[in-house]
C-alpha cells in the first residue's frame, strides 16, 4: 500500500456525489489507500474551504456543480485544455499552488470512442449548454475531429463566452435557440444542460434528430431520461447517458493524483447496474 493522500469533491449540493465511491474502488484495485470526501460549498464559501482543505493537508480535489468556473479562477496554474475550457474539474496541489486540470472532455471523448464504440471524426454536432460540464467538454469534441460544433444554451450570453473561449470560430458557430429549426439534423447531440435535473427537457425541434444521430446526456440516472427518451421518440440511432463520463473522467483524475490510470469497467459495469437508483451530481 502506497501512503494516504488526502482528497475531496467540493461541490453545491454533493452529498450524492458517486465519485468518494468510485475514487475508493479505483485506490483498492490499484493498491493505494484513499482518503476521499465530499465537501458542500457555496460559490461564495469555496475559496475558503479549499484553504482549509489544503491547510488540513489536502492535496487534490475534484470539482462539481456549480464551482467549475471559479475553480478555473482560483487555481495559480492551469492546463491548456482547462484554459480553453475556462473550467476546471480537478485540482492538484503542487507546493503551496494549485494546478488546474479539467478531465470532463478526455472523459467523454474516452466513453463515447472506447466504450461506445463511436468515431466522431466528421460529425456535424450541437452542443447544448454553456455552464461547466459544456465548457469541459467542448475543447475535447474540437480535438476529437467533430466537423464543426454548434453551441446553444437558453442564456444567450454564455453561448458567446464559451464561443470566445474556444477560440476557433471557424468551426465553433454560436447560435441563438430560435435558429435550431432551420439547422437541420445533426450527427451527434450532446446535452451539457442540467435540465434533466429539473425532469424537463431544453426547448428543441424535433427536426434536430435524424436516423444516424447519436445523442449524449452528460447527466445520468433519472435526470438523463427526460432528453434520452426525447431524442428516442424523434428517431435517434443511440443514446447514451453520462456514466461512462463520470467514470472515466474520475480515471483520469486518478492518474494526475496517483501516476497511474485505473481500469475503468468494473466499477463501470458495477454502477450501470443500479443505474436507476443513482442521482446525477457530479
Ligand atoms: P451548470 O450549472 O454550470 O450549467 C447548467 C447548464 O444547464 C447551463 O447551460 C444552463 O443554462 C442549462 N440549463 C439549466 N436548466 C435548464 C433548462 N430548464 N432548460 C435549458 N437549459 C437549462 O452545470 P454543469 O454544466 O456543471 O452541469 C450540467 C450537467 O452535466 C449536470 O446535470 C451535471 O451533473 C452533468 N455533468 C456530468 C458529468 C459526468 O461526468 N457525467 C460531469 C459534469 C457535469 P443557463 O446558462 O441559461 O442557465
Amino acid at each position: 500500500m502506497s501512503h494516504v493522500i488526502r482528497l475531496a469533491v467540493f461541490g453545491h449540493p454533493v452529498a450524492h456525489s458517486l465519485s468518494p465511491r468510485i475514487h475508493a474502488a479505483f485506490g483498492q484495485q490499484l493498491g493505494h489507500l484513499v482518503d476521499y470526501t465530499a465537501i458542500d460549498a457555496a460559490p461564495e464559501a469555496f475559496t475558503a474551504a479549499l484553504q482549509a482543505f489544503a491547510a488540513t493537508g489536502g492535496t487534490g480535489a475534484n470539482v462539481t456543480l456549480p464551482l467549475k468556473e471559479a475553480a478555473f479562477a482560483l487555481a495559480n496554474t492551469c492546463s491548456e485544455r482547462a484554459h480553453r475550457a475556462g473550467a476546471v474539474n480537478t485540482l492538484v496541489r503542487q507546493g503551496d499552488t494549485w494546478h488546474g486540470e479539467n478531465t470532463d472532455g478526455t472523459g467523454l471523448v474516452r466513453d463515447l470512442t472506447e466504450r461506445q464504440g463511436l468515431d466522431l471524426r466528421g460529425r456535424r454536432t450541437l452542443l447544448i449548454g454553456a455552464g461547466g460540464a459544456a465548457r469541459g467538454v467542448a475543447p475535447a469534441l474540437l480535438d476529437a475531429g467533430v466537423d464543426g460544433l454548434t453551441v446553444v444554451n437558453r442564456t444567450a450570453a454564455r453561448t458567446d463566452a464559451l464561443a470566445d473561449a474556444l477560440g476557433d470560430p471557424a468551426r465553433v458557430h454560436p447560435r441563438y435557440l430560435e435558429q435550431l429549426d432551420e439547422m437541420g439534423e445533426f450527427d451527434l447531440i450532446v446535452n451539457a444542460t442540467s435540465a434533466g435535473r429539473a425532469g424537463v427537457v431544453p426547448d428543441l425541434p424535433r427536426s434536430l434528430v435524424g436516423m444516424r444521430t447519436v445523442a449524449v446526456d452528460l447527466s445520468y440516472g433519472e435526470a438523463a431520461v427526460p432528453f434520452l427518451a426525447w431524442a428516442r421518440a424523434h428517431g435517434a440511432r443511440q443514446t447514451v447517458d453520462g456514466l461512462g463520463m463520470l467514470v472515466e473522467q474520475a480515471a483520469e483524475s486518478f492518474a494526475l493524483w496517483y501516476g497511474e490510470r485505473p481500469e475503468t469497467d468494473a466499477v463501470y459495469d458495477d454502477l450501470q447496474s443500479r443505474t436507476a437508483s443513482l442521482v446525477t451530481a457530479d
